[in-house]
């Protein structure tokens, strides 16, 4: 059995809690407990079936979270206006862009090469700020913060996860996820267990000492997934998750971002892939920066369905195919 093949969201449901704040890549206060049962010491490594087939358990629950659960937008843009200026060429990437979204939401940016996706994605993650309008983030106007007050809202807020995993080739998974609670000052005893338990969250409990090179693509993003989350972040940024990934795969880390979904966390993912972003619940547009397509999407297809299906399918398929031989 190929291990890229684990799924999140089997096994009995633990509670932990996450706290603290990363230097680029996450944190924030959502509270999760895990969803995968799997110890660093398990040895009974489940079967594909198994971990595809049983249904998702609370990861995170809302009620549990720092964050008051009130009708107050996570993300309120109003009239976000970005204008690049080189030399005399004024580029306008965002021409005024209005949107909300609320707690447990799973929203879909979508929108050609140079529609100012990435500069949104930027503005949204306090990684640049606006030329004008307004960014209230979880009810806090940060739109005109310094960069140190961006930056602590940011290690606070925000989890990220990039279309190139962006780990450190000579940590372990564990130290990988590990990292964001150092700079958040969080103590060791419980950096190591919030660590191992955000890893079986997301379905790498017998992966954690391995390092990236020794992972899969898949199991690569679960761990960044990882990373994001493990500072409890209230809004989880993901840009092009998948772009770096197979079709299995894809349909795994979507899988995966469902289930995390499911339980509360809020979701906004830059994809260009009609693909991808039919698995979220909002679908959004834009061109020229200005959004021009803003719904909802109240059937989501399932990416723990289709990965399923997937994987049956190839078994078959292969199991046809010794049978052949062996005649
Ligand atoms: P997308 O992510 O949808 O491809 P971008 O946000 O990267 O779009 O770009 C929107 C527009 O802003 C494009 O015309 C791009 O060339 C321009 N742009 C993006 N970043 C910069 C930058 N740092 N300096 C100048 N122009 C930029």
């Amino acid at each position: 059995m190929n291990d890229n093949s684990e799924l999140p969201g089997d096994g009995k449901q633990r509670s932990n809690s996450q706290t603290g704040s990363s230097d680029t890549e996450s944190d924030g206060n959502t509270q999760q407990s895990s969803a995968t049962d799997h110890t660093d010491d398990d040895q009974s490594s489940p079967s594909i079936k198994d971990v595809a087939t049983v249904p998702h358990k609370a990861v995170i629950r809302p009620e549990d979270a720092n964050t008051t659960i009130t009708s107050t937008p996570i993300v309120d843009v109003r009239n976000l206006t970005k204008t690049y200026v080189i030399g005399r060429t004024h580029i306008p990437a965002l021409q005024g862009i209005t949107l909300r979204v609320y707690q447990g939401e799973f929203v879909a940016v979508m929108g050609p090469s140079g529609s100012g996706k990435s500069t949104f994605m930027n503005l949204i993650g306090c990684l640049d700020r606006p030329s004008k309008g307004e960014y209230w983030l979880a009810g806090k106007l940060v739109s005109r913060l310094s960069n140190d007050e961006l930056a602590n809202i940011r290690n606070h807020q925000i989890g990220f996860v990039f279309q190139g995993f962006n780990l450190l080739s000579r940590s372990t998974a564990l130290s990988n996820v590990i990292l964001p609670m150092v700079y958040a000052g969080i103590s060791k005893e419980e950096r190591e267990q919030r660590g191992r338990s955000m890893l079986r969250l997301v379905g790498l409990g017998q992966r954690m000492n391995h390092k990236p090179s020794e992972l899969s693509g898949g199991q690569q993003q679960r761990v960044a997934i990882a990373r994001a989350l493990v500072n409890r972040p209230a809004l989880l940024l993901a840009d092009e998750p998948t772009g770096n990934l197979d079709s299995r795969t894809s349909l795994e880390i979507m899988a995966v971002l469902q289930a995390l979904n499911d339980q509360g966390l809020t979701i906004l993912m830059v994809t260009h892939e009609h693909d991808v972003a039919r698995f979220a619940k909002r679908q959004v547009a834009f061109r020229d920066g200005l959004v021009v397509h803003d719904e909802p999407n109240p059937s989501p297809d399932s990416a723990k369905d289709e990965w399923t299906k997937l994987v049956n399918r190839t078994a078959a398929e292969h199991k046809v195919k010794v049978t052949e031989e062996a005649h």
